[in-house]
């Protein structure tokens, strides 16, 4: 079954004026290729969920998420592969499957698809919603929206082991911080993960990896530092400057990111190197997350965006 084949993604330097400049090298881990369907983190939080679900015998996976959610359409691709059901609940009444490309994915890799409104979705892990839930679809296994739980953990951790080179800084986008929980757990003494927060939520992604580790039997975050300078307005939000950031970037660099996570962890991780936050010298990896499907249901937004004030890049 692929999701127990070991992954190791490539890990490719990128060049810069700027990063050469600072002395400063910075090498991206590129789990973006991980898998075509299956991309980035969502496989690294998915592999040991699919194992126990398989060891339990449990035929049906839940779970939740936004209409161009990453995690939804990596989890009903995986569902598809390994022959696990899937139920994917929705935030947003009003959604019409066939006019967004990612819940048109999920629904045909088999996902079943449940639309609730935005109040009813804040109050997704409560008992009465599960109970509900269970009379609709019958016994499932629970995977909280991102797919962060504490079986998530231990497959993020892999990334550091993957690395077969001193560094000193590993980053990472943050959205519930299973991912940078994870990594974290795994690093020597003298090295940092750095998350950068795509949340306008101050203290939130600390919060939550605490949390997390805490429901594990892995070591508490160890020089962990959370970035908040770069969420751009909040999640799912995206600018002019960042999205010409994010096209130069590809350009340069000739491969592509995507608006709501890496290209906000990019801008911030050149930002920080431009004032000079890393230490001369400093090896730097970055993890591309993936979720580039993202983009088919950004296109329209990106065009309007730079469209209407003349393209510059
Ligand atoms: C889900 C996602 C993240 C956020 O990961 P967390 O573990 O929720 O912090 C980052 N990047 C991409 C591309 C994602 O899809």
């Amino acid at each position: 079954m692929m999701f127990i084949e070991p992954a190791n993604s490539p890990l490719q330097e990128i060049k810069s004026t700027l990063l050469d400049k600072h002395k400063l090298r910075l090498l991206v881990k590129r789990d973006d290729l991980l898998h075509p369907l299956v991309s980035g983190n969502k496989w690294r939080k998915l592999k040991y969920n699919l194992q126990e679900v398989s060891k339990q015998g449990l035929g049906s996976i839940l779970s939740f998420g936004g209409a161009y959610s990453n995690h939804i359409y990596s989890l009903a691709a995986a569902g598809k592969i390994v022959g696990i059901k899937t139920i994917g609940v929705i935030r947003g009444e009003e959604l019409d499957p066939q006019s967004n490309p990612t819940l048109k994915f999920a629904s045909s890799c088999g996902m079943k698809l449940k639309f609730v409104s935005r109040e009813k979705f804040r109050e997704k892990y409560s008992k009465s919603f599960t109970r509900e839930l269970e009379e609709e679809f019958g016994s499932f296994f629970l995977l909280p929206e991102g797919g962060s739980n504490a079986l998530a953990l231990p497959g993020c951790a892999e990334i550091v082991a993957e690395l077969n080179k001193p560094f000193d800084y590993i980053c990472s986008p943050c959205g519930t911080g299973g991912t940078i929980a994870g990594i974290s757990s795994a690093l020597n003494a003298h090295q940092t993960a750095l998350g950068f927060s795509v949340l306008k939520a101050p203290g939130y992604i600390k919060e939550q990896v605490f949390q997390l580790l805490e429901s594990t039997q892995l070591p508490k975050a160890r020089n962990l530092e959370v970035i908040e300078d770069y969420h751009f307005g909040g999640y799912g939000k995206i600018t002019r400057e960042l999205i010409a950031f994010m096209e130069s970037f590809e350009n340069a660099h000739g491969f592509a990111i995507e608006p709501v996570y890496s290209a906000k962890m990019f801008y911030g991780i050149f930002d920080l190197a431009n004032k000079g936050y890393f230490p001369t010298g400093s090896e730097i990896v970055a993890v591309h997350t993936g979720g580039l499907q993202g983009l088919y249901g950004m296109e329209s937004r990106i065009r309007k965006i730079m469209g209407s004030n003349g393209n510059k890049t």
